[in-house]
């Protein structure tokens, strides 16, 4: 029996294709920056964003990092949401590698709103508190279960960043299963944010990478403060080539991911041992059973099955769809899930 891995959309496998495309890329020293294929990533993504520079990064933590750095001076502040994957989930990089201290928001399902931003911004001239010097957005939310913003919402956070002269970062890691599900288009990001960065290794199916996307004025330090942090890469045109693959074939196929997400999400709510399910937007569907004390049992019982998902603590189980996940593979799944017994 095939299994079945829903913890996460990292998960997934190159395809044949996608190995062949690896396979005659051509590569050169990209520290050197004469990697062609690493190049015509970069300049493939700048372009569809309409922004001026792009760097590829090994990981979306690394890329996320480096912007925060671009952005801030040690002892600054930025605002995000309490739930951000740069406080949570980047092992404390941003006090580590910038100096920065995060002032959390209590946002929804982890995006928070341009009032709420203006309200947690520390007056310049009070300089007893940390200065206030970006904000970091995340689209789609990883902690929030795959939600998307509204891009209304966003052109408000950056009216308010301009009014007080802060940055605007987009963590967007899974961003383009936001802009697949809301018909929106990169340009409409690239419009409103500084610096965004974007990870090839999830919806996408690459098996590394990240880029970082951006104005000339902060990409400029881009490449050094890759190299601190020891993300200088050599022949990585190999992985460069797996994006470029992954942006020409694999962007339409996340629609698929998001309804089948919302497939699942269905299921489970019509089924009585399973208690709230958060509203699906995505690919990610976070949900809680109705007896936290039973959650043993229905993890063994989908592991019997040979089906693997998250347990996110707390009575939180996430299952995440992708590229790898099968329509045979969902309906197995779903016919797994109707048959769960935790009596
Ligand atoms: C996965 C992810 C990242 C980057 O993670 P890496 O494992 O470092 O590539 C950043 N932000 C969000 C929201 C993510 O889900």
């Amino acid at each position: 029996m095939q299994e079945i891995d829903l913890r996460s959309d990292t998960v997934t496998r190159p395809t044949k294709e996608m190995l062949q495309a690896i396979m005659t890329a051509q590569v050169g020293d990209d520290v050197y920056k004469e990697d062609p294929t690493v190049n015509a990533l970069e300049e493939k993504l700048a372009r569809m964003f309409g922004m001026d520079e792009a760097l590829f990064f090994p990981t979306g933590s690394m890329a996320n990092q480096a912007a925060i750095k671009l952005h801030t001076q040690p002892g600054e502040q930025l605002i995000c949401d309490k739930w951000a994957h740069v406080y949570n989930y980047e092992g404390g990089g941003v006090s580590f590698n910038s100096g920065v201290s995060c002032k959390l928001v209590d946002g929804d399902r982890g995006m928070i709103t341009a009032s709420q931003v203006e309200e947690s911004i520390n007056p310049p001239d009070f300089y007893h508190s940390p200065l206030t010097s970006l904000v970091c957005l995340e689209n789609t939310t990883n902690k929030g279960g795959g939600a998307c913003y509204d891009l209304e919402e966003i052109k408000r956070v950056r009216k308010v960043c301009n009014e007080h002269g802060l940055g605007l970062h987009l963590d967007g890691a899974r961003l383009f299963n936001a802009i697949v599900k809301k018909g929106e288009e990169p340009k409409d990001f690239g419009k409103l944010f500084d610096t965004i960065s974007v990870c090839l290794s999830k919806g996408l199916g690459t098996p590394m990478g990240s880029v970082l996307i951006g104005k000339k004025e902060l990409m400029k330090n881009a490449i050094r403060v890759r190299k601190v942090l020891g993300g200088g890469m050599r022949q990585v045109g190999f992985m460069a080539a797996a994006g470029i693959y992954a942006l020409d074939n694999h962007l339409e196929q996340l629609a698929k991911d998001n309804t089948r997400a919302a497939e699942i999400a269905q299921i489970l709510s019509s089924l009585n041992y399973i208690g709230n399910v958060e509203p699906v937007e995505t690919n990610i569907v976070i949900f809680y059973l109705k007896n936290v004390e039973v959650e043993t049992k229905f993890m063994k019982q989908l592991a019997e099955n040979n089906i693997r998902i998250s347990n996110m603590g707390q009575g939180k189980l996430r299952i995440v769809t992708h590229l790898d996940y099968s329509e045979e593979m969902h309906n197995r799944f779903l016919e797994t899930l109707r048959k769960v017994d935790l009596s």
